[in-house]
């Protein structure tokens, strides 16, 4: 857990230096929950809503008929007709629970509170451990009868402080082993285990106390997440709108329009890329779960009986995207949602979870939605949506298929799989540790960077003129400052995956080296040839 913890640190830390990931407003003290992509970290994400926007709408592969899939794109309004929320049911039922400490005032999300136990134990032991199960086999254990809330994803200082307080003494330390947690008070030993433990109902007795002062918190509460605006000069309640927490309403909104102005048949989908806000009651994990993020959402149109087999491709197909724009499959996982956990309306829905560092969550969603948004519209608008099959003669209100992403979630799990650090000789040849960001090609911001090894003798003349062929076409950099070293060290933190450099030589014969960001092999190619090398490897 430390490990993570540290691993995410730098990854945030490297966000910020290298000009990724700002915090929104950070002259003023930053503003919890937004954050502003900087000059690496715009290009990055652009390039996932590329990607996506390509294999989506311009591109979309064949489906499971075998036949191209029919997709449009929308761009539509954040703001829309207040009645929109209240046909989708945002309006009633768009909240969190959520408690707050008497004490110190903080708000938290019920449900993101997880019940820590503590166990007595004998001593700690001095093996580590894979797992906590094994721990708790070989741990006589018993139940002390106390128990304390943590916040989801709590830090070890945190949960040490909780357990301070819950224990009453000063001098708890906790001690890892492996995956299990112990805390050690004196000569006492504790075993923690985290999650509610129903075998223990001696422990049934949650202390529902603040877990970051100690806190008496009141009950749980619901708490509608959208943000609320006024449109107009008056602000009274005619005149009450709401910033969009999701772009999938306007599509619906939009539905027939497009039926109407354009030649598509039911199965057909519309895709959007746009900017959705929800008052998040703890944002989190850095761009995670903010209040300000983009959604690319798809509303898939099909006849009632295509459903689950549209719903099923949609699923297979959203999570095999990710593989195949580097997330390792073995940290990705496809979640069915039990029938408990469905929305009333919905008949199916999967969620398909990334191994962050912080913990497995939820990149994307694809639900079967069933008729219920356009059934909704319907009876709200009045207009209607029901759909005419010229061939069949059948009148039908489609099923929707939807697949929801965060485009900020995709591209911290893009950045957190990217990460990596290993070994890269210096000047002299001593071996530095280096941090490198192993994107996909088709993510990485810049894809090729190109130097002269000084700043004399016509190499920068030379660089720049390659520099200039290279960004007509790809995104390339030019850099002519510092040890040539230390240039490549700065571009293996971009995740450039290449590195051009003019050099002595380049004058005698023409050719350059060319760097390779995973391998640090180099190689002599002629300068004319740079383009066509880098378009070959990247496959753009
Ligand atoms: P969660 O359970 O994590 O709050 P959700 O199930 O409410 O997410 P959806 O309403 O299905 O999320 O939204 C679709 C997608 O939008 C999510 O899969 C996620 O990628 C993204 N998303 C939702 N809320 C946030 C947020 N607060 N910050 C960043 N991205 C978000």
């Amino acid at each position: 857990m430390a490990d993570e913890q540290d691993l995410m640190e730098k990854i945030v830390s490297l966000a910020k230096r290298r000009g990724f990931i700002y915090p929104s407003s950070e002259i003023y003290g930053g503003i919890n929950g937004f954050w502003d992509y900087g000059p690496l970290g715009v290009e990055l994400k652009r390039n996932v809503k590329d990607a996506w926007w390509h294999d989506i709408v311009r591109c979309p592969a064949a489906g499971p008929d075998g036949r191209p899939i029919q997709m449009v794109g929308l761009d539509c309004s954040i703001i829309m007709n207040p009645k929109v929320w209240e046909a989708s049911g945002h309006l009633s039922g768009f909240s969190d629970p959520m408690v707050t400490c008497k004490e110190c005032k903080r708000h938290m999300r019920a449900d993101h509170l997880t019940m820590s136990l503590v166990c007595t134990v004998s001593a700690i032991p001095d093996q580590d451990f894979a797992a906590e199960d094994d721990a708790l086999e070989e741990v006589d254990n018993e139940p002390t009868g106390e128990g304390f809330l943590v916040a989801d994803g709590a830090t070890i200082e945190e949960i040490q402080a909780a357990l301070r307080r819950r224990l009453g003494s000063k001098r708890v330390k906790i001690v890892l082993r492996g995956q299990a947690m112990f805390a050690q008070d004196g000569n006492k030993n504790y075993f923690l285990e985290s999650g509610y433990n129903t075998d223990w109902p001696e422990l049934a007795n949650l202390d529902s106390r603040c877990p970051h002062c100690g806190g008496e918190l009141t009950p749980k509460r619901q708490f509608n997440l959208m943000f609320k605006t006024y449109v107009g000069a008056m602000e009274d309640s005619s005149a009450l709108a709401y910033l969009r927490p999701e772009t999938a309403q306007g599509i619906f909104a939009n539905y027939k329009n497009v039926l109407d102005t354009t030649r598509i048949k039911v199965p057909f989908g519309i895709a959007q890329i746009g900017k959705a806000f929800r008052n998040e009651i703890n944002p989190r994990y850095f761009t995670f779960r903010s209040r300000e993020f983009e959604q690319m959402e798809i509303e898939f149109f099909c006849h009632p009986k295509e459903a689950d087999r549209w719903y099923e491709y949609w699923r297979d197909a959203r999570f095999k995207w990710y593989i195949d724009h580097g997330l390792k499959s073995s940290k990705l996982r496809l979640r069915n949602h039990e029938k408990e956990e469905l929305a009333h309306y919905a008949r199916a829905c999967a969620d398909i979870e990334y191994e962050f560092p912080f913990g497995a969550s939820e990149l994307e969603g694809v639900a079967n939605r069933t008729d219920f948004d356009l059934t909704q519209h319907q009876k709200f608008s009045g207009r209607d949506m029901t759909y005419f099959d010229d061939d069949t003669k059948e009148r039908f209100i489609p099923y929707v298929i939807e697949p929801s992403g965060g485009v900020d979630r995709a591209t911290l799990a893009f950045l957190c799989e990217a990460y990596a650090e290993d070994e890269a000789p210096d000047e002299k040849g001593a071996m530095q540790k280096r941090t490198v960001l192993r994107f996909h090609p088709r993510l990485a911001p810049v894809k090729v960077a190109v130097f002269p090894l000084v700043r004399k003798d016509g190499m920068p003349e030379k660089a720049q003129a390659i520099y200039q062929a290279c960004a007509k076409h790809l995104a390339a950099f030019y850099d002519e400052k510092g040890a040539v070293g230390r240039r490549y060290r700065r571009q293996d933190e971009a995740g450039t995956p290449f590195c051009v450099t003019v050099d002595g030589q380049t004058r005698e014969d023409g050719t350059v080296t060319v760097r390779d960001r995973d391998t640090m092999q180099q190689v002599r190619i002629p300068a004319e040839g740079v383009l066509a090398y880098v378009r070959e490897r990247l496959h753009i």
